[in-house]
């Protein structure tokens, strides 16, 4: 068997497509989406991330705000900042790319941000109305993951979905959009004890490990929908220097029923539904106006 190919990127373009449909129609309105992002420090990685979230912006009709600071950064100048942001009633969306120098209290930044504009929906009381069903700014990558599995129809009520990975931002808001969409949710870590008995019984599997191709195809249910978070960046061998995904493709595309690729998988779904929050998030401004 061959798995189908849940193709991330001509998602995106079908979404970010009707997204800057509507970011027009309210910038027509008087309310042009806005998302400000603040980036501190040199990590290379982060910079990239921030460049393609900007350009994502930029192609959507978005408007975006990029704020820079030195590695060496007071928090105290980083916190104004988002209070300034907050008052500004151009500005609906807040991100702070992450990961902060080591001085930072990262979760002290994270709730420096205004719930209403918290896009990331990294803000405790986000995730607290996300864990009670309540209206919330759902964290990207999960989110993601969620319209990948609607776009193939994926039989979520009464399905065994296996997590890999408890991340704040990508493995527990995970397992509650799939608790929510009806599915039995098994979460596994670095401490589960045999993790190949967990995933050779999921209908879906998500590995958001961060371990170069952990998931083999001897740990795939045949059939199973297989989805990649992992984006990592090989230091050696004959693929030095090219990204790949937590799942070994060439191996799983044999067992899986369907897979997500890495490059062109969840990576470009994640900034998709960034702006997407971005335009529910200035569409709820609007509506207040
Ligand atoms: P974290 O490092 O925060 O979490 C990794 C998780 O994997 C932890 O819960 C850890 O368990 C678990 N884990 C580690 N080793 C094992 C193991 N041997 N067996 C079982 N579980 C294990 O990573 P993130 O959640 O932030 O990211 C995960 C991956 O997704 C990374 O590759 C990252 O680059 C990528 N990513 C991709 C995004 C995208 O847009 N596609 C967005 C965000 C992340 P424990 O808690 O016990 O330590």
């Amino acid at each position: 068997m061959t798995a189908r190919i849940i193709d991330g990127n001509a998602l995106s373009a079908k979404l970010r497509g009707e997204l800057a449909a509507k970011a027009a129609e309210l910038t027509a309105q008087g309310t042009q989406p806005c998302l400000a992002v603040i980036l501190v420090g040199g990590d290379p990685a982060s910079a990239v991330y921030v460049r393609n979230k900007v350009a994502g912006c930029e192609k959507a009709g978005i408007k975006s705000l990029k704020f820079e600071y030195p590695q060496d950064a007071a928090p105290a100048d980083v916190l104004a900042r988002i209070a300034e942001l907050n008052a500004d009633p151009s500005v609906h969306g807040i991100l702070v790319q992450l990961p902060l120098p080591k001085h930072f209290d990262e979760k002290a930044v994270l709730e420096a941000i205004s719930v209403e504009k918290d896009v990331d929906g990294f803000h405790a009381e986000n995730v607290g109305r996300l864990s009670q069903g309540q209206e919330a700014f759902v964290p990207c990558t999960p989110n993601g993951v969620m319209e990948m599995l609607k776009s193939i129809e994926a039989p979520l009520r009464g399905a065994e979905a296996v997590v890999i990975g408890r991340s704040n931002i990508v493995g527990k808001p995970m397992a509650m959009l799939l608790t929510a969409a009806g599915a039995t949710v098994t979460v596994c870590h670095s401490g589960t004890r045999d993790l190949n008995f967990h995933t050779r019984r999921a209908d879906i599997l998500v590995a958001a490990i961060g371990k170069p191709k952990f998931v083999t195809g001897d740990m795939i249910r045949p059939g199973a929908i297989v989805i990649d978070v992992g984006i990592n960046r090989l230091s050696s061998g004959p693929d030095a220097g090219k990204l790949c995904g937590d799942v070994d493709f060439e191996s799983a595309k044999d067992v899986a029923g369907a897979i997500t690729p890495v490059p062109g998988g969840v990576g470009p779904m994640t900034i998709t539904m960034l702006l997407a929050n971005t335009v529910e998030s200035a569409t709820r401004a609007a509506r207040k106006a």
